[in-house]
């Protein structure tokens, strides 16, 4: 079951266009331009159900050898707590919409209402699991609507 990859999230005022510390924002190459657009795709989808401002999105890399947040090493997506980016990693992100979108929407509710971790939600638990349309759509419309 899922992908069993931590998400995290920053809690401090800070530049969504840079990649925090330890990673680096991709360079855009087929591949990376691929999973922005999945991303985007996802993210319109969002748009047109909730109310939510631009959101900043970056497909980011560990950069290796360089030190990150203390646990962040496997997290595969970050967002600003209530500051309107995500960033998704795309070395180990999958590309399927299956996958991406309980991502993308763990991170959206970060950082467009600043919902924390509750491990009593599917969708906000820290460890992203394997969810149905149905179940993440059920489960954002409880925080976005
Ligand atoms: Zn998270």
């Amino acid at each position: 079951m899922g992908i069993n990859l931590l998400t995290k999230t920053q809690k401090i005022m800070r530049n969504g266009k840079r990649a925090t510390k330890g990673f680096s924002n991709r360079d855009m190459n087929d591949d990376t331009y691929k999973l922005r657009r999945a991303v985007m795709t996802i993210i319109y989808e969002f748009k047109n159900r909730y109310d939510i401002p631009r959101q900043i999105i970056r497909i980011v890399d560990r950069v290796h050898g360089v030190k990150s947040h203390d646990g962040w090493h496997n997290v595969i997506g970050y967002a600003g707590m209530g500051q309107n980016y995500v960033h998704i990693r795309g070395d180990w992100a999958e590309k399927s919409r299956a996958k991406l979108l309980p991502l993308v929407a763990h991170e959206i509710c970060h950082s467009v209402k600043a919902i924390d971790h509750d491990d009593s939600c599917k969708l906000m638990s820290p460890i992203i699991v394997d969810m149905t349309e149905d179940e993440v759509w059920r489960a954002c419309d409880k925080y976005l609507k």
